[in-house]
């Protein structure tokens, strides 16, 4: 017991010199791997989704196994006088280096069969939130020139061929705003970082209403967290731990920034002639 109690004052007195982590999502899934992850790698944590008492299981867990304190912020980030409280939080806690927004939801269905009303959900869910979170927290971490801001996008974003139009538009969102975030904040000190699961073994699915017998072949959450940080602790700017051939990736981004002379051109093309 004596031993226990010092690791633990020992990973505390570590934890101190950490900063806070923000996850969002984190009663369960991606999110609530990252919480067991960071809290292990010593960071203090503030934890962010709708279920308080899934929460309050996960970090009672995690507070015993790694002496990290863990705060609770139950929200449903979809509506604004609930939002507000976590925007506050990260504006105002100076502890909290790092968010991660990884909080999402799919939407089962085509685009003719989804209701406009559950599209609007998504969009606010899966990008206004994003946005806010990242927009609360973004101008403090410049002024001090460090943290870091993690977006969870999804390959479907790269993929229009998948047939997920809405979800897929929202995740190219999360990536675009990642890479433009990531030119403007990177020079001011704090690291931006999107990671792009493939399909992952987790609750999502089932939430966005899809069929058990349709689903694509699965990677496992821990296996795609653990990726994702090696990402993370390189610095990467895209993480894609599905992509096993890199070089696909940086010949994709390359072929992007070679369009960019051509888009200062004053003439129409060639082709657009009449
Ligand atoms: P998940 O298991 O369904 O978990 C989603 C998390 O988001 C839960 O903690 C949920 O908690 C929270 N959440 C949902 N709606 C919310 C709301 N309105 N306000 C606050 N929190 C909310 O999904 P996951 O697979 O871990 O997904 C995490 C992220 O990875 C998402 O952005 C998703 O798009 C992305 N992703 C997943 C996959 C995949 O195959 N699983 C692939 C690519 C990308 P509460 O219900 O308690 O609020």
């Amino acid at each position: 017991m004596i031993i226990m109690n010092i690791v633990i004052f020992w990973k505390k007195g570590n934890a101190m010199t950490k900063p806070a982590v923000l996850i969002t999502g984190a009663s369960t899934g991606i999110g609530a791997t990252y919480a067991d992850r960071f809290a292990r790698r010593g960071h203090d944590l503030v934890l962010v989704a709708r279920d308080a008492a899934r929460m309050e299981a996960l970090a009672t867990g995690l507070r015993a196994q790694t002496g990290v304190s863990i705060d609770i912020l139950p929200a449903d980030l979809t509506r604004a006088d609930e939002i507000a409280a976590v925007e506050a939080r990260l504006r105002d806690d100076d502890r909290i280096s790092i968010l991660l927004n990884n909080a999402g939801a799919g939407l089962n269905g085509s685009f003719v069969d989804q209701p406009t009303d559950a599209i609007t959900q998504l969009i606010a869910l899966n990008t206004t939130s994003v946005t806010r979170l990242a927009s609360a927290v973004a101008p403090r971490l410049a002024a001090r020139g460090d943290g870091a801001i993690i977006n969870i996008g999804s390959v479907v974003g790269l993929a229009p061929e998948l047939g997920m139009s809405v979800y897929g538009a929202t995740k190219a969102f999360v990536l675009f705003l990642s890479q433009g975030l990531a030119l403007e904040l990177g020079p001011k000190g704090v690291y931006v970082q999107a990671v792009l699961p493939a399909a992952t073994r987790t609750e999502l699915w089932g939430r966005a209403g899809a069929d058990e017998a349709n689903l694509p072949p699965m990677m496992d959450v821990n296996d795609l967290v653990d990726a994702a940080l090696v990402g993370f602790d390189k610095r990467e700017g895209v993480t894609i731990p599905p992509l096993h051939d890199g070089r696909l990736w940086d010949a994709f981004d390359g072929a992007r920034k070679a369009m960019l002379p051509g888009f200062g051109t004053t003439q129409p093309a060639s082709r657009y002639v009449a």
